[in-house]
């Protein structure tokens, strides 16, 4: 009997025991094709031996040592790597080991930071509907998934949520995309107007929005307008990169494909790949100059900050993904992946939206292709899909959201950045196949 404490405690899993490129395998000796990188995470796929052999060396010198005494070599140089490449001022790197983690940090350095500057009354913090930005209680409360968050109410912080910008079902008729991203932005004013933007600390966003909304991108202008509103109120723009980021959606960070640059960013996942669990929170040299001149302490921190090996394995990842021109594989794998989608659904009348960006892909699944009228949710139509892929030997990322009472199914794709064109068509080939044994 396990005494493992599964997610699912009445369908226990396979048991994983080896993993090489994009395939992983069970104790049965069964192969998968892991499409989603598990959630969006093993961006070189698995078994790769340079990010393997460059763990073993960190641990043969240092496996760990507190950052309440010590820094030490890997951390430096993956916050140095990591400012190198990161848009805009950003400066300082704070390393966590995970995507809540950073979450949490971004939030209350948010809130330090407006302490610190003298002014107290900013603590409020504005979201969006159908996000996620993880399971901790800060970061759970940041996240509008109204599931996820259901049973846990009464622990929340009070947060506001906005609509999202969500072209496939919130833009208008008549409305072109322009101008549907500036009526989406403009209700961050409106809701701070409704709130007082003087109690106000932070807006957080996902470039592409991925767990609860199968990598939804935002309509052209949209995140250029949220950048001016809170640089009009004196807001802070915390964007969430922790499934889209580190090079997901072909641009190390996502965030420079909208040409907006955050005060704080949130990366984890993909920073690791799944070699070792690591994130980080980074933010301005503004931000961390007024704790330098404050107080002089991020009053934050875990046991685990800037783990020297987990610290090594990001080191050795994003070296690889930007070494081997993983970017425009990205790119051109996603072109593929979209082509190969569109080829294989895009008629299909239970498909009603085909989107993303790189090899970050989302399928929105829809009773009726015509009216856009979701599934009824008792039919749970991404768990079937989910379940008849896993047993076709693929792994994908169905899940269901809610947005104005409307629940909606999405299967959303995060493949290795090294999928080759022949597991592209196995890929679109077993998912076709989970879909119609779904439906
Ligand atoms: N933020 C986003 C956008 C995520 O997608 C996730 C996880 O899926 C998180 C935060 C939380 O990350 P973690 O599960 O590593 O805590």
């Amino acid at each position: 009997m396990s005494h493992v404490f599964p997610r699912h405690t009445r369908n226990l899993p396979p048991v994983a025991v080896s993993g090489e490129g994009c395939y992983l395998t069970d104790a049965s000796g069964k192969q998968y094709l892991d499409a989603s990188g598990g959630a969006a995470v093993s961006c070189l796929g698995h078994g790769d031996h340079e990010v393997i052999d460059a763990i073993k060396a960190q641990l043969d010198s240092l496996a760990y040592a507190h950052t309440g005494f010590l820094t030490s070599e890997p951390a430096e140089t993956l916050a140095d790597l990591l400012i190198e490449h990161a848009p805009g001022d950003l400066d300082r790197v704070y390393l966590v080991s995970g995507g809540s983690e950073a979450v949490e940090a971004a939030l209350k350095l948010a809130r330090q930071y407006y302490v610190e500057r003298g002014e107290p009354e900013r603590g409020r913090i504005i979201a969006r509907k159908q996000s996620y930005h993880g399971n901790t209680i800060g970061a759970l409360s940041a996240g509008g998934n109204e599931w996820r968050r259901a049973q846990f109410a009464p622990l929340l912080l009070d947060i506001s949520h906005i609509n999202p910008c969500y072209e496939y079902r919130l833009m208008h008729d008549g409305e072109t995309p322009e101008e549907y991203g500036l009526r989406a932005a403009n209700l961050l004013e409106e809701e701070l107007l409704r709130v007082g933007p003087e109690t106000v600390m932070a807006f957080i966003a996902e470039p592409v929005v991925g767990a609860t909304s199968g990598a939804l991108t935002a309509a052209p202008g949209y995140f250029k307008r949220i950048r001016e509103i809170c640089d009009q109120y004196g807001v802070l723009l915390i964007l969430d990169e922790v499934m889209c980021g580190m090079g997901r959606t072909g641009a190390l960070f996502a965030c420079t494909q909208e040409g907006v640059n955050p005060d704080i960013l949130c990366i984890a996942k993909g920073l690791g790949g799944g070699y070792q669990p690591i994130g980080a929170m980074l933010c301005t040299a503004q931000i961390y100059q007024a704790i330098q001149d404050g107080t002089g302490f991020f009053q934050h921190g875990h046991t685990y900050l800037g783990h020297p090996t987990a610290a090594a394995a990001g080191v050795a990842v994003v070296s690889a993904v930007l070494g081997r021109d993983l970017l425009s594989n990205v790119q051109r794998q996603g072109d593929k992946l979209r082509s190969a989608l569109n080829a294989a659904f895009g008629q299909h009348p239970n498909v009603g939206d085909i989107r993303g960006r790189g090899l970050f892909m989302g399928v929105e699944m829809v009773a009726d292709r015509s009216t856009k009228a979701p599934f009824d949710p008792t039919l749970g139509i991404a768990a079937k899909i989910k379940k008849h892929a896993f047993e076709n030997g693929l792994i994908c990322y169905p899940m269901s959201g809610t947005i104005d009472g409307r629940t909606g199914d999405h299967v959303l794709l995060a493949p290795p950045f090294i999928i080759t064109d022949a597991q592209i068509d196995e890929l679109v080939e077993k998912l076709g196949k989970s879909i119609m044994q779904a439906l």
